[in-house]
């Protein structure tokens, strides 16, 4: 791995490291852009076949949550952390302590929070050592309910610009995954009256809120043949690829599940076919809101606001994709390079 080179590959300045004999860390911290301010993102901690691949993976994500920042007008720039698991058995809290340490010192460039395999018991740890955390247990709580709710107002403005609707009302929505987002949403979207199909691959689950929501629910694979005007990806990431995309017989793609192009070529296909795709880190972006307002000083009220503008950033993204009959993702990257480059609003 030639360390300079993947870091010009990702278009990036900076790449944090911290190795830690006594404790096993072995963590990154990729800035992709302190311009609108600290950069924020979630520590990750998993095991990688090798440390290209946790670089790569850094640094991906750092600029996914630059972009994501932008886009909802959040006066951050986007970093991530990467925390390399350590093989054997650790000590997790001196692990989490050390790694605060890191982030303190980085000197609030970089606020931390948690992402897939850290919880806000990790977060209280890393607040022993260090201010520049938010999502701990006495933080702004479960994230989930503010993504459904940015989810719900981005498919409110695809019904506009796109399917030509005033309303949610008879509005047809495949929902893969009714976990903690996708359950949210249904009930905002049922409540908005839309007629839902539901899957989950956990039965129970499925069940449970087909019966709440008088839904219908199907096989997970079988959500991909559902006739529906949007199709829902809330479950893990690709869930949009080569596979399933000639499957889908829906003329809108909106859910909250990060990268759920399995390559940007899918996106380019899906434009093509007609299929308007809300980019996944512009219409999920709710949950970072909540955890913005957060740093800022935590206010309900401010973080629902702020979520519901992501109508308006979806319409925007929408508007542009036609005009330039360009697929909304490349869209809008661009439009989060060029917030980024215009610098912190005045
Ligand atoms: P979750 O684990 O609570 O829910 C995911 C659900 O999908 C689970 O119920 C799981 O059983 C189900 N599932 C997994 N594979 C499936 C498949 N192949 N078919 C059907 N169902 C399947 O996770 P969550 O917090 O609800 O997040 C969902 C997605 O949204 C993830 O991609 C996550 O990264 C993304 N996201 C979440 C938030 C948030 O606030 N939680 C914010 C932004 C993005």
């Amino acid at each position: 791995m030639n360390l300079f080179d993947t870091l010009a590959r990702f278009n990036y300045g900076e790449l944090h490291l911290c190795r830690d004999e006594k404790t096993g860390l072995r963590a990154l911290v990729g800035l992709y852009s302190t311009r609108l301010g600290p950069a924020i993102g979630g520590t990750r901690i998993k095991p990688y076949a090798t440390e290209a691949d946790a670089v790569d993976d850094v640094l991906r994500l750092a600029r996914a949550m630059a972009y994501k920042a932008a886009l909802a007008h959040l006066p951050h720039g986007g970093g991530k952390a990467v925390i390399i698991a350590p093989s054997g058995a650790f000590d997790r809290a001196a692990l989490f302590t050390r790694f605060g340490q890191f982030v303190d010192g980085l000197a609030g460039r970089y606020v931390t929070t948690e992402d897939s395999g850290t919880s806000p018991s990790d977060m209280d740890v890393i607040r022993t050592a260090t201010r520049f955390v938010v999502g701990s247990s006495n933080g702004s709580g479960d994230p989930s309910p503010f993504t459904a709710l940015g989810v719900r107002r981005g498919i409110e403005a695809v019904a506009k610009g796109w399917l030509d609707r005033t309303d949610l009302k008879g509005l047809r929505v495949a929902m893969q995954g009714v976990g903690h987002v996708g359950a949210h949403l249904a009930r905002e979207l049922a409540q908005a009256g839309a007629e839902l199909t539901i899957t989950d691959v956990d039965p129970a689950r499925r069940q449970a809120v087909a019966v709440e929501l008088s839904a219908r629910a199907v096989e997970p694979d079988a959500i991909f043949d559902v006739p529906c005007d949007v199709f829902s990806p809330n479950a893990l990431g690709g869930a949009l690829s080569e596979a399933t995309i000639g499957r889908l017989k829906c003329r809108a793609v909106c859910g909250a599940a990060n990268n759920q192009l399995a390559t940007p070529a899918i996106g380019r296909a899906l434009h093509e076919r007609k299929v308007f795709y809300a980019p996944d880190y512009a219409i999920n972006a709710g949950g970072l809101i909540n955890v913005a307002v957060e740093w800022a000083g935590y206010d309900a009220a401010r973080a629902r606001r702020e979520t519901l503008a992501i109508h308006d950033t979806i319409a925007a993204i929408l508007e542009r994709s036609r005009r330039e009959d360009t697929p909304p993702g490349e869209i809008a990257d661009r439009m989060a390079e060029e917030i980024m480059a215009a610098g912190p609003a005045k």
